[in-house]
């Protein structure tokens, strides 16, 4: 299996510079964002497998972004560990309901970090190997993977969002507004008819191998992914 990837969202330079420097070492793949528009952007891109979240960003606190991304279904099983200089007992329990995993006081030793981030990450990693299979299509969350038979399927970022949300809520007719706020999340700027591109790319990306025809407009209602006849 390949390197898990761990994105730091911290502003301070020296800070990323040691979390890149020890948790590579580690064996980590690491990725950078420096505020949180560009952490929303590269999660958006990619999910990695861990997010380590500072609390006091330049745009806005780590503590909300935490609350963002458990909020929307398609980045709420990413774990996020807290960084934070604050001590106090309220702020420990602010972040932890505000979805945080765990939580670890600046300034922390990368052993302790590791320790933190391989708890967490074993206690998510029950459900990692689920391949989902519908229709002959199969889809390997832990491979990031889409598969007819032997044939390997190939998609944008989104087209993958939109047919991991599919797989994982079957036989269910979802609108375009639906489908916006679970796969595109807090994006409110995104037009419904941005739906229906994607749709579009998706069922062409699965055209060769037929089975397009699992993705159902409903007339008047949205989209359907179901191996049932319409
Ligand atoms: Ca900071």
């Amino acid at each position: 299996m390949s390197a898990k990837t761990i994105l730091i969202v911290e502003d301070e330079k020296a800070i990323r510079d040691m979390l890149v420097f020890n948790l590579g070492r580690a064996g980590y793949t690491l990725r950078e964002a420096v505020d949180g528009k560009s952490a929303r952007t590269m999660v958006a891109d990619r999910f990695p497998d861990l997010i380590l979240m500072d609390w006091m960003l330049p745009d806005v606190s780590g503590l909300e972004l935490t609350r963002v991304f458990k909020r929307e279904e398609a980045t709420r099983d990413i774990p996020v560990i807290m960084l934070t200089a604050r001590v106090e007992e309220d702020d420990r329990v602010a972040g932890l309901e505000g979805g945080a995993d765990d939580y670890i006081v600046k300034p922390f030793s990368p052993r302790e970090l590791l320790a933190r981030i391989n708890a967490v990450m074993r206690r998510y990693s029950s459900g990692e190997d689920e391949v989902i299979s519908i229709g002959g299509l199969a889809l390997d969350a832990a491979g990031h993977r889409v598969t007819v038979g032997e044939q390997s399927i190939s998609l944008g970022p989104t087209e993958y969002r939109l047919l991991s949300f599919f797989m994982h809520h079957p036989d269910r007719v979802y609108s375009r507004t639906q489908l916006l706020d679970r796969v595109w999340g807090g994006n409110v700027y995104v037009e419904e008819r941005t739906v229906d591109v994607h749709i579009r790319r998706l069922r062409k990306a699965l055209t060769d191998s037929g089975c397009d025809k699992l993705i159902q407009t409903v007339r008047g209602a949205g989209y359907r992914f179901s191996a049932r006849e319409a």
